[in-house]
This record gives C-alpha cells, structure tokens and sequence, in this order.
C-alpha cells in the first residue's frame, strides 16, 4: 500500500495546505500533482475548500471536523466506514 504514490499524497494534502511539511515533502507533492490529475484534483477542491470555509466563518479557525463533514457531504464521499 505505502508503495502507491496517490495513497501517500493524499495524507500529505492537508499537511501540504497547511504548510507543514518539510522542503522534500513539499517536492515530492508537488512532482506528484503534476502527473497526476486524480489528487490534483483533489488538491484544488481541498484548497478551494478551505477558502470557502473561511470565507463563510471570517477567518476563525475552523474545526478539523466541521471541514471533514462539509467534504463529505460536498462530495457524497464515505471514506470512513
Ligand atoms: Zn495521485
């Protein structure tokens, strides 16, 4: 499993929009994006996401959780069983 790059990029993506990654995580996502449109898009949504969510709550801090459920219901996902 570790062995498929989408499956690591895709843990890295909330990291990666909070800036809390080091310098080669930053690069390996980024190589990452660029060759694959499936987390690309996946970015692009989270980070469009996230100006949505402040947005609407005026720059406070939001709960990990309440962006988690507006994921889900955004895009019918059920990735928690
Ligand atoms: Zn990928």
């Amino acid at each position: 499993m570790s062995a498929d790059p989408c499956h690591g990029a895709e843990h890295l993506v909330q990291p990666y929009l909070d800036r809390a990654l080091t310098e080669a995580e930053v690069a390996r996502i980024d190589g990452h994006l660029r060759e694959c449109e499936y987390c690309n898009d996946r970015y692009v949504f989270e980070r469009r996401l996230r100006e949505v969510v402040r947005d609407c709550c005026c720059g406070d801090p939001v709960p990990a959780g309440f962006v988690d459920r507006l994921r889900l219901r955004c895009c019918g996902q059920d990735d928690v069983a």
